[in-house]
């Protein structure tokens, strides 16, 4: 029996989540929800689950589900702030955290996970992005286990030797007889637009994936591919990759989720239908399998597999995301926060969609070769991005 906490339960991996635990009652149990303000979301979880604990960073959707959990009698404890998504990550009866809140707000309760040595179903991409050294670093001392939930993160890990699972971030590719990691994505849905339109794109029509069902953020990142190019540094620390053993490749089915390329000729590849409950029961149930709901794919029925090289021009932010990996944890930090940034002011209607990247880009003229080392410094380097983020959508 694992007993779990889900951070960002209220969001897309964490209604998955909660779709997978409810088909196995007898090897889950929930410890603790977590969610933003949305008290809806949570009222319905709390009924299903009775998790001991709910945590609501806003205060006045905390009074508001103590006040509706009462009125039904449920018996889950409400907590409020951003400290008691860092508290019901570290509790000694919790086994596995989900860490699934987007962007840098779940860096320091995914971190608390880690340094708890739980089992670690890594979702928040942004907090690895911002943090990779330390990062791993502290997965080993705190004995912490990783398990991607990214899929293509997952796609890769399934496709990689035992010892390589077992080791995150400090395995050896070439040791491993392992030449690339093909990372692929679906291009997004303005992969056949004239890029003289995309600069009049709204957020309506990002947010429309072609492919997958995914919260605002990560599907703005889907449209301009830094979703890609946070991938490519994902994988540069989960699986310890130099810059010349990831390679990505536009997918525009959305079948084969990654892929992994050996010395000998032969490539592992994970397919499955472009459904986040597949790599999440893949990561509960590890080393085990159990269903997850999702439908078997129909090979007679697939079209056709296609894959190709990413145009840089197309994708300003994928090219953005692959220097700041090569120029460090400094440059990384500030780009994952002024695309943050940029993605927020897009969604609101104060940006266009092609100026996400000038942004992005004018962030990492100013700040990108600053060093960090330390959680503190990550932090200041995660402000001054926004702020200079900030200052250059103003000047737009
Ligand atoms: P979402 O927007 O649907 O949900 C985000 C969750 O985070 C919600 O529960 C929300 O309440 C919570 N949250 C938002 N701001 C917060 C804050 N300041 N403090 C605490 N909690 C906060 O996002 P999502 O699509 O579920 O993505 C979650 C993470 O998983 C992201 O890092 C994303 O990149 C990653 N991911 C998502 C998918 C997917 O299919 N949705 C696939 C791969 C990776
Ligand atoms: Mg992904």
């Amino acid at each position: 029996m694992q007993t779990l906490t889900v951070l960002g339960a209220s969001g897309s991996i964490g209604q998955s989540t909660l779709a997978v635990v409810r088909q196995h009652p007898e090897q889950f149990s929930l410890f603790a929800l977590s969610a933003y303000r949305n008290v809806a979301a949570m009222v319905k979880d709390c009924v299903e689950f009775v998790p001991r604990y709910a945590v609501m960073v806003d205060e006045v959707a905390a009074r508001d589900l103590r006040h509706e959990l009462a009125q039904l009698g449920v018996n889950t404890q409400v907590l409020s702030g951003a400290n008691a998504l860092c508290e019901v990550a570290r509790e000694p009866e919790v086994t596995t955290v989900m860490a699934a809140i987007v962007g840098a707000a779940g860096l320091l309760s995914t971190l608390a996970a880690v340094e708890a040595g739980k089992r670690v179903l890594l979702a928040n991409k942004e907090a690895l992005v911002m943090s990779g050294e330390l990062f791993i670093n502290s997965v080993h001392r705190y004995g912490a286990e990783l398990l991607p939930i990214d899929s293509e993160h997952n796609a890769i890990f399934q496709c990689l030797p035992n010892t390589l699972q077992q080791n995150p971030g400090r395995g050896c590719l070439t040791d491993a007889g392992v030449s690339k990691i093909l990372l692929t994505g679906s291009g997004g849905p303005f992969r056949y637009t004239p890029i003289s339109e995309l600069a009049a794109v709204t957020p309506a029509q990002a947010i429309a994936h072609p492919n997958w069902s995914m919260g605002p953020k990560i599907s703005v990142d889907s449209a301009t591919m830094m979703n890609k190019g946070l991938e490519y540094i994902e994988a540069r620390w989960l699986f310890n990759a130099a810059p010349e053993q990831i390679q990505v490749l536009v997918h525009p089915q959305s079948v084969v989720h990654s892929m992994v390329q050996y010395s000998d000729g032969s490539v592992l590849a994970q397919l499955g239908q472009p459904d986040m409950m597949t790599p999440i029961a893949h990561a509960l149930a590890y080393p085990n399998r159990i269903a997850s709901g999702v439908a078997p794919l129909d090979f007679c029925t697939l079209s056709d597999l296609s894959f190709m090289a990413p145009d840089m021009g197309r994708y300003p932010c994928l090219k953005l995301a692959i220097d700041a990996c090569a120029s460090g944890q400094g440059a990384t930090t500030a780009l994952n926060a002024a695309n943050e940034v940029a993605v927020a002011a897009f969604l609101a209607g104060q940006l266009g969609f092609m100026a996400i990247a000038e942004v992005n880009e004018a962030v990492m003229q100013q700040l990108g070769s600053t060093q960090v080392r330390h959680l503190d410094d990550i932090i200041a380097q995660d402000t001054r991005a926004r702020d200079c983020a900030t200052a250059e959508i103003r000047k737009r």
